[in-house]
């Protein structure tokens, strides 16, 4: 995989030149709290792509330091996606397995006077925190002892107080233009289990001090983070070097990936989950790696547009189009073409017979014959699209049948719709066509052009399906997210695939020839075969 020039690269170019390191070590630091996001691949990919380059390895670690929100299947489900991404992590590890460490790191800090046990609440913490224009003041017991602090914060370990009651607190500067560095709370307590760590703990470290501890005690040489986390790495500086860690690990920031009509917030997905607007974390419309997975998505298409997309220090927004091109790139290389028929309208060939049912061998590629022959049939009763048809040809560039209007049927023969069978409200509901046995595919017929052709299926020789057509879940916009919910964003269609799929057919993922990428649902059973449209075969998208 070819991975793309970039300024983190060209950082660890020079690292490795000057000597500085001898070994590039990356990470993935997911927090476990939700399911991974499209957004997170850029994280995943850039890291490992960035360590791989270099002969380097890449931890995946999990940033379990906030219990409350945190569960074993959310650390099993991003196991697997990173899997599916086709990376291997150099080790799976869990910051809650350096507690300890963090917390003799924080003694030491107490010990230094760069820590302080505080009384104050949340709440009048933030309030004397001050904003930009004017520095914080400093809490009353900012100048506790050593030894009353050691006291203190062993017993916040102990479990003498409350929820809230006391926090540790750095002590840096109060008055720093950098709010970060306004004494920021390094511990806190709390009584939730913990889904590694159990009950073991009641006293959590705070991000800004557990992820610069995490990085040096594994020995992480570039530490990549989104671009909020930028006013936060005096801080990550701060602690690495205050804790006396022997390990000094570089923060870096990239910009972070937005696509368009697509919210990309764990909090936001979960929501979409808790309050069942959709199935799951893997709805096929959810921008989860496990969503995609399901819906179709390859891990190659998303590898290529996350490389594609290049990795910068601004934080980007892409249009739909450009993941599903690289999509369509994908699947165009590893798909087989079979015929579905989505809305079907009924077809009867009024001049072919009752009984017969011809079968034509064609291959499932005509430009990919290893990927062999399946059999396609054709007899009176067929189905057609209903887009397929309109009573009266309404101008030279309607390439598909109407009234007294002759189409190919794709591999079989020539039809010509000679009448239609309208219901109670005016509606065709069938057609009644003649095909000509003159123009069986294969015999070299020539003699007249077709206005067009179009896909079928033999209705007798077809499969009922179901079709999950999808749109974006979300449109941008101002409104609160749930406001902005697409209604249509699942269609469900009952409609025919044709014959080839009661066998197996060569390729995971398939074209339905001129509707679209599909695959099979994870609920789809033999007896009752669900399909989901991956992509359509041509952007929608208008300028
Ligand atoms: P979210 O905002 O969706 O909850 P997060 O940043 O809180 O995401 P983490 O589990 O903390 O999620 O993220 C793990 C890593 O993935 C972090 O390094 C984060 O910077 C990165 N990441 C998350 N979302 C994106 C994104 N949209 N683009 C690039 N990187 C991202
Ligand atoms: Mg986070």
């Amino acid at each position: 995989m070819e991975n793309h020039s970039n300024f983190i690269k060209t950082i660890m170019i020079q690292d490795l030149e000057s000597k500085k390191h001898d070994e590039i070590i990356t990470r993935f630091p997911p927090e476990p709290n939700g399911y991974l996001h499209i957004g997170h691949a850029r994280a995943v990919i850039n890291n490992f792509e960035l360590a791989k380059n270099f002969g380097g390895k890449t931890n995946l670690r999990f940033d379990d330091t906030n219990p409350g929100k945190e569960d074993v299947e959310y650390v099993n489900a991003i196991i697997e996606d990173i899997k599916w991404l086709g990376y291997e992590p150099n080790k799976v590890l869990y910051a809650s397995d350096y507690f300890e460490e963090m917390y003799h790191r924080a003694i030491l800090l107490i010990k230094k006077g760069l820590a302080y046990v505080d009384d104050l609440s949340a709440e009048e913490i933030s309030k004397t925190r001050g904003n930009l224009t004017t520095p914080g003041t400093e809490s009353p017991f900012r100048n506790r002892s050593v030894s009353e602090n050691i006291e203190l914060f062993e017993n916040m370990n102990k479990g003498m107080y409350k929820e809230g009651e006391k926090v540790l607190r750095a002590k840096i500067d109060m008055a720093s233009p950098n709010m970060n560095m306004r004494d920021p709370v390094i511990y806190r307590i709390s009584y939730a289990e913990h889904h590694n760590t159990g009950k073991r703990w009641c006293i959590y470290p705070m991000y800004d001090y557990a992820h610069p501890l995490e990085d040096a005690i594994e020995g992480i040489t570039h530490s990549l983070c989104s671009l909020e986390f930028e006013d936060h790495r005096p801080l990550y500086d701060w602690v690495v070097r205050e804790t006396e860690m022997p390990l000094i690990p570089r923060q870096i920031e990239f910009g972070r990936l937005n696509i368009e009509n697509t919210v990309m917030s764990k909090r936001y997905l979960k929501q979409l989950v808790d309050e069942k607007h959709v199935i799951g974390w893997d709805d096929p419309r959810m921008p989860t790696l496990s969503g995609l997975r399901r819906r179709g998505y390859t891990p190659e298409a998303i590898r290529n547009f996350i490389l594609g997309t290049g990795l910068s220090r601004i934080n980007t927004t892409v249009n739909t189009d450009m993941l599903e091109s690289f999509l369509r790139d994908d699947l165009a290389n590893n798909s087989s073409k079979l015929m579905g028929v989505i809305d079907p309208l009924k077809v009867t060939v009024i001049n072919y017979d009752e009984d017969k049912v011809e079968a034509f061998t064609v291959p499932f590629d005509p430009n990919k014959p290893e990927l062999g022959e399946r059999t396609v049939y054709f007899s009176k009763h067929l189905y057609i699209e209903q887009d397929d048809f309109v009573e009266v040809k309404p101008n030279k560039h309607w390439k598909r049948l109407a009234k007294d209007v002759e189409v190919r049927l794709f591999h079989t023969y020539f039809i010509k719709c000679v009448d239609v069978i309208k219901d109670e409200t005016g509606k065709v509901v069938e057609l009644l066509v003649t095909y000509d046995p003159e123009t069986k595919s294969g015999s070299g017929f020539s003699e007249r052009k077709p206005n067009g052709t179009i896909h079928f299926v033999s209705a007798h020789q077809s499969i009922k399906t179901q079709f999950n057509l999808f749109g974006p879940l979300v449109f941008d916009g101002e409104a609160p997210f749930i406001e902005r919910l697409n209604k249509d964003s699942w269609i469900k269609k009952e409609g025919f695939i044709e014959a080839a799929f009661s066998k197996d057919i060569p390729t995971k993922s398939f074209q339905l020839i001129r509707m679209g990428y599909f695959n099979f649902d994870k609920v789809s059973t033999k007896e009752n075969m669900v399909l989901n449209r991956i992509v359509e075969l041509k952007s929608s998208f208008q300028k």
